[in-house]
């Protein structure tokens, strides 16, 4: 009988032919992104940090013990009466798991299930349904279920109260309700297992709950301009798909709302378009002295510092392009905090000290700039005044592209300046940069702070530095393309 795991149990509730890859040609699965392993390494964080939730406990450890061993303890610290075990292991029925935690309970034991999301979803039952089938099935006396997550109203002051940052919810009846089902499901996956591949098609099933790492794979036949390409709520992508319909080419124009439209249209013609008048009407409302900002943020599951949420953004660095008056050269600032410290009064003051009174300030997505500096304010009251009337001054230089006054079939939909710049302004690539994304730069900052070579500390925040000034300046080249296509002068 094929043996299996929990991790293997979930793949294949998820796809047939993800278990079946898996399992057999395990060599298709792509590489996780940084995100993902950023988002594991955080997820870790959190399951450790819950042990305090029961302190004094044992670890059963993964790594450096075979898993007949982790058994073997597991069993030993059973029978020596431990109150609390961390990752206590066992197999039954060829399920292989580890619990979280594992906790006495007046005779008998809790499981406890750790995630590091804010809310439950669904799918976690299951996870906590096969454990509790496992250990219930390895003779363990099971009583409750639990679900662990984040509370995200939780705001950090001083150590953190695991009792306050958690939130504990009770599963025992949907996962005694799934116990049943278990056998029969496990039976299915093992039939499958041994036959040929599942002639599974792809579906919304390859990112629910989770993205697929057979995507690169099982997708290789939809092109790069698909159905799935459209952006924008409209037509279901995968009403066209399930109709034979791949490729954005061969979309029936009439199913699309207008946006949709537009971008098949522009994608089969080529074709681009610009408002010079509404470009116009919006250029006439930026004035000087004119600013260009952008923040680079981190968010941490468990709050680094006092006054901030779990996954709170908390700005690190930020470029600033100024430029005085008319006809003058943009000047560059920029900040980068030392890791680990708080770095957002020092960051704020120096923000304003760079800002001038009344200046307008154009940054490419307000919401998100607007909301790092309100957060600041709350957290600086003495400074709040000062902060929210540079975000008063904010204008938003997406705003042509969401509307599409300025529109071009290679964006493909989208209004990100990721999309646009290379289109409008080609020579602002950010190929061959070592950082070339918001999530790479957050990840590299977490690293400037755990490495000691001071080489490699100086490469990141160089590579930190690079990448935040080229967001910026490539505003102030978009900027100068809006007011070419306008007609417009400076
Ligand atoms: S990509 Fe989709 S169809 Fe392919 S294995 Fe993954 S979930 Fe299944």
């Amino acid at each position: 009988m094929r043996s299996l795991s929990k991790s293997l149990y979930t793949r294949g509730l998820q796809c047939h032919k993800s278990l079946y890859l898996d399992r057999h040609r395990p060599e298709l699965r792509s590489e996780p992104a940084p995100e993902l392993e950023a988002l594991w390494a955080s997820g870790h964080k959190v399951g450790d940090f819950a042990r305090m939730l029961f302190p004094g406990g044992v670890v059963v450890p993964f790594d450096g013990l075979t898993k007949e061993e982790q058994l073997a303890k597991t069993r030993e610290e059973i029978a020596r009466g431990t109150n609390a075990i961390y990752e206590a292991t066992f197999v039954y029925d060829n399920v292989f798991v580890k619990a979280d935690l594992l906790v006495r309970s007046r005779g008998s034991f809790d499981l406890y299930e750790v995630k590091s999301s804010t809310s439950v979803k669904e799918h976690y039952w299951d996870d906590v349904a096969i454990q509790y089938y496992v250990l219930s099935g390895s003779g363990i006396p099971m009583n409750k279920a639990y679900l662990v997550h984040i509370n995200n109203s939780y705001v950090r002051n001083g150590d953190i109260v695991p009792e306050e940052f958690f939130v504990l919810q009770d599963i025992t009846g949907v996962v005694k309700e799934k116990q049943a089902a278990i056998p029969d499901t496990l039976a299915e996956m093992r039939d499958m297992l041994r036959g040929e591949v599942p002639g599974i098609d792809i579906g919304p099933h390859c990112d629910d709950p989770y993205e697929c790492d057979f995507k690169d794979h099982c997708w290789a036949h939809v092109p790069e301009h698909s159905v799935f390409s459209l952006r924008g709520r409209g037509i279901d992508p995968w009403e066209l798909y399930r109709q034979g319909v791949v490729r954005l080419d061969d979309v029936p124009l009439d199913a699309l709302n207008l946006m949709q439209r537009m971008q098949a249209e522009y994608f089969l013609d080529q074709k681009s378009h610009a408002d010079p008048e509404k470009v116009r009407e919006f250029l006439a409302r930026i004035r000087y002295p004119l600013c260009f900002l952008d923040f680079e943020t981190f968010g941490s599951a468990i709050p680094m510092f006092d006054g901030t949420r779990p996954y709170q953004q908390v700005p690190f660095q930020y470029s600033l392009h100024r430029i005085d008056a008319a006809g003058k050269e943009a000047n560059h600032f920029e900040y980068l905090a030392a890791p680990d410290a708080d770095p957002r009064e020092e960051l704020a003051e120096k923000l304003l000290g760079e800002i001038p009174e009344g200046a307008c300030v154009l940054v490419y997505n307000i919401a998100f700039e607007r909301r790092v500096l309100k957060e600041l304010g709350e957290f600086l009251p003495g400074i709040r005044k000062r902060l929210s009337a540079v975000a008063d001054g904010m204008i938003d230089l997406m705003e042509p592209f969401r509307r599409r006054d300025i529109y071009h079939w290679k964006m493909n939909g989208s209004y990100s300046l990721k999309s646009v710049l290379p289109v409008l302004v080609p020579e602002m690539t950010y190929k061959g940069l070592e950082i070339s994304d918001g999530a790479m730069a957050s990840e590299a900052y977490f690293t400037m702070g755990e490495i000691s070579d001071p080489a490699e500390r100086s490469r990141l925040r160089k590579a930190l530095l690079e990448y935040c000034r080229q967001d910026t300046l490539g505003l102030v080249r978009l900027l100068e393309k809006l007011r070419s296509m306008a007609g417009a002068g400076s």
